[in-house]
């Protein structure tokens, strides 16, 4: 009992989601201790005929209540929906249909709608759970006639009759608002799993997965971004794009793996060797660029300031200690110039940088 009133807690501040099979536990517990309640008020107003009916139904309910435990949902509700009809029609034949006994025909119409849902993903077939309101609404107006037709066995005093409607209708609308509650927290849970799987979806369109850094189509919306403030308001930025030397020589000589570890050393080296403000990606393989909020000669002082801390950096390598250098090329925006054309000047630089005997920083004279 501690363990669901537990699970309870938990499923209401959202630590644990909603299951099907936990709502209907909760409504089939509720529904024994109405019975227990029932049983006792029955004896209260000597109608033995109740009180052995209601404890019937109380064995009856635990039944139901093993049936949802064992996820066999829907014969739990067939077994709810049943006893509601028949308790309707037999409380009205005893007593007369003003106790309100009736009154739960209202309360159990959200329930079928929740059943079918759960059988029903798409939520496109609402006729099951229309038939069954449908059923309700008969069997609702029948024990109207049958009230006309027959009088009740037991005849209660008004206000014995008046207690039993107040009873009864104050309990339907607190099975309704425990259904209404139970769906406000399945839909904060579901939105919960999408606003998580919305997050990971973004982040996975935006960032490298093994590097963790922006990748190429983020890179190109900051740089378009760069490039509309510097044409509007003059803002000055520079690239600088950079690459490992002799990557393939890595991979050939200590393997594929190796050569990702070198990668993720380079990128964390990249991280924090830049300002806020500035802006890093891994452009493509083992090419890095760099969105530098400055001058030339700021963007070459980040570029040298890096290349000089990947050639002290040293990749220690199931035991071995792999050590590599990198490339630069450096550009700085020009009124009038395209992105395309500064990432060509960049890329150009940085060859030169190459042809040149490579582990420099190459900028074009400004
Ligand atoms: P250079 O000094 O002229 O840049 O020579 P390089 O060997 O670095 O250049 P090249 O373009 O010939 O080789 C780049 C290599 O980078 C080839 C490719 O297999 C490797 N590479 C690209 N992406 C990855 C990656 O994600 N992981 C690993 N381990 N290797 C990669
Ligand atoms: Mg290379
Ligand atoms: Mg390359």
């Amino acid at each position: 009992m501690k363990q669901f009133v537990d699970e309870l807690k938990k499923m209401i501040s959202g630590e644990i989601p909603v299951s099907q099979q936990k709502k209907l536990e909760v409504i089939s517990v509720a529904v024994t201790v109405v019975h227990l309640v029932l049983v006792a008020i029955f004896a209260y107003l000597d109608v033995w005929v109740l009180i052995f009916y209601n404890i019937l139904t109380v064995i009856y309910y635990v039944y139901a209540f093993r049936q949802v435990s064992e996820n066999k949902i829907l014969k739990g509700y067939v077994l709810f929906f049943f006893e509601i009809v028949f308790q309707s029609i037999l409380m009205t034949l005893v007593i007369g249909v003003e106790c309100g006994f009736s009154n739960y025909l209202f309360a159990i119409i959200p329930v079928f709608f929740y059943i079918n849902s759960t059988y029903d993903k798409d939520g496109t077939r609402i006729w099951q759970p229309l038939l069954s309101t449908l059923i309700a609404a008969l069997v609702f107006i029948a024990t109207a006639i049958i009230d006309g037709v027959f009088k009740p066995v037991f005849e209660l005093t008004t206000r014995r009759v008046h207690f039993l409607l107040i009873f009864n209708s104050v309990l339907s609308m607190f099975l309704l608002a425990a259904m209404s509650l139970f769906f406000i927290l399945e839909n904060r849970d579901s939105l919960k799993v999408l606003t998580v799987k919305n997050k990971d979806l973004g982040q996975q369109a935006s960032e490298d997965p093994l590097t963790g850094l922006s990748n190429r189509r983020s890179m190109e919306l900051v740089l378009e971004a760069a490039m509309a403030r510097a044409r509007e308001r003059g803002v000055i930025f520079s690239l600088v794009m950079g690459d490992i030397d002799n990557f393939k020589k890595i991979n050939d000589t200590y393997g594929h793996d190796c050569g990702d570890e070198a990668l993720t050393a380079v990128a964390e080296i990249f991280r924090t060797s830049v300002r806020d403000g500035d802006h890093v990606c891994r452009w493509g393989g083992e090419e890095f660029l760099i969105l530098i909020s400055g001058n030339n000669e700021m963007a070459v002082a980040a570029a040298e300031r890096i290349r000089k801390r990947i050639e002290a950096n040293v990749v220690t390598y199931q035991g071995v200690d792999v050590r590599f250098t990198m490339t630069f090329g450096v550009t700085t925006y020009v009124p009038g110039f395209s992105l395309e054309t500064l990432i060509t000047q960049a890329d150009d630089n940085l060859y030169t940088g190459k042809k040149t005997g490579k582990n420099k920083v190459v900028s074009t004279e400004r």
